[in-house]
């Protein structure tokens, strides 16, 4: 018999609250729900490996949700238009999570999305989950918890998931990675079209709403006319959908259930055309180069050899003395050998 800490004991232990969690996020208790989304977003390298186990179980039980990824500047009315569509779509008979991908969180620590008290009304619906963004790590890391909290939502029988984001490019690149359909919300001035067009945000929507169009509708009109030309300059992201350009206003009311017909007809044209499954599993693959690239960025980083000749050969880089190449080279070459 082993003490109270042996590991043989805690494995024992842990495996029992792992199968715990495992049945509660399938019987949707929101309390595993929630649970199971802190064990994964721990750093913990134990936590890591109970996480991976308790996904591996979960993962026959996901991908029956729509995806919906839904981005643009602070102040655009993002919070007001998810609520107002999850009142919509609870209506209707759906039950939604929302999770977020915030930038802002792991480069200052502080929360673009996360700090306000936001969409109050849906957040004590039983049939809503709102969960903010994962608070540490680089981007890529926030965005990797997040696409694992989006399974652990689908496999709590959540089948629409709305994955919120803000930011300068980077994250909307991500949240459309983890998307079916990923949404670019506006306001109806001139100035902030360029802004999404510059960064290359426009080019990843599968469709851009103007949001606030009660405020002037003329100007409304104007902005989505002028969006859609600027759109068909874009490369077409598939043959069978070309991204629309509608208006709402979230305050209103107004404009919602047409948008979700938008989301269906999306829904519809692309599993007709087998797009929707051949876009998860090519997401799915690059989730896993991107895990591949993190984990030798990792391993080259924190190899002994590598850290004792990297600062050495980074100084020779910045002083001219070497070519980037070869101290690459000559870096990468040290991770053959064991030490
Ligand atoms: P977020 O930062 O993108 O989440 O934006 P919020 O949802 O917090 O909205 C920012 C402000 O815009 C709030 O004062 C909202 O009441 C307001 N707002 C949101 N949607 C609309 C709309 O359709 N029309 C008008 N006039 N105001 C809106």
């Amino acid at each position: 018999m082993g003490s109270p800490e042996s590991p043989a004991v805690r494995d024992i232990a842990d495996s029992a609250a792992d199968q715990s969690l495992i049945d509660g996020v399938l019987s949707r208790n929101r309390r595993a729900l929630a649970k199971t989304i802190t064990l994964l977003e721990s750093t913990r390298a134990d936590h890591r490996e109970r996480a991976h186990a308790v996904l591996d179980a979960l993962l026959p039980h996901t991908g029956k949700s729509i995806r919906l990824g839904i981005s643009g500047v602070p102040g655009v009315g993002k919070s007001t238009f998810i609520e107002v569509l999850g009142l919509h779509l609870i209506e209707r008979g759906h039950r939604l999570a929302v999770l977020a991908v915030d930038p802002s969180s792991s480069i200052s620590g502080g929360s673009i999305l996360g700090d306000k008290t936001r969409m109050e009304q849906l957040s004590v619906r039983d049939e809503a989950f709102i969960r903010p963004s994962p608070s540490s790590g680089s981007l890529g890391g926030v965005a990797d918890k997040t696409r694992e909290a989006l399974l652990v939502c689908e496999a709590a029988g959540f089948d629409v998931i709305i994955v919120e984001t803000v930011g300068v490019g980077q994250s909307e690149t991500a949240v459309a990675g983890m998307t079916d359909i990923f949404c670019l919300l506006q306001l109806p001035n001139a100035g902030d079209d360029l802004q999404a067009i510059k960064k290359g945000i426009v080019e990843l929507a599968d469709l851009v709403v103007f949001n606030k169009a009660d405020l002037d509708p003329h100007a409304a009109d104007l902005a989505a006319s002028q969006m859609r030309s600027a759109m068909t300059l874009l490369r077409p992201h598939s043959a069978h959908w070309t991204p629309p350009v509608l208006k709402l206003s979230a305050i209103k009311r107004e404009g919602i259930e047409a948008f979700w017909q938008v989301i269906e007809s999306y829904h519809a044209a692309m599993s007709a055309s087998g797009e929707f499954e051949a876009k998860r599993r090519h997401q799915a693959l690059a989730w896993m180069w991107d895990l591949i690239d993190f984990g030798l960025h990792e391993r080259f980083r924190n190899h002994p050899g590598v850290r004792g000749l990297l600062p050495e050969l980074a100084a020779a880089v910045e002083a001219g003395g070497i070519t980037p190449a070869v101290a690459a080279h000559r870096l990468l070459g040290l991770m053959n050998r064991n030490f």
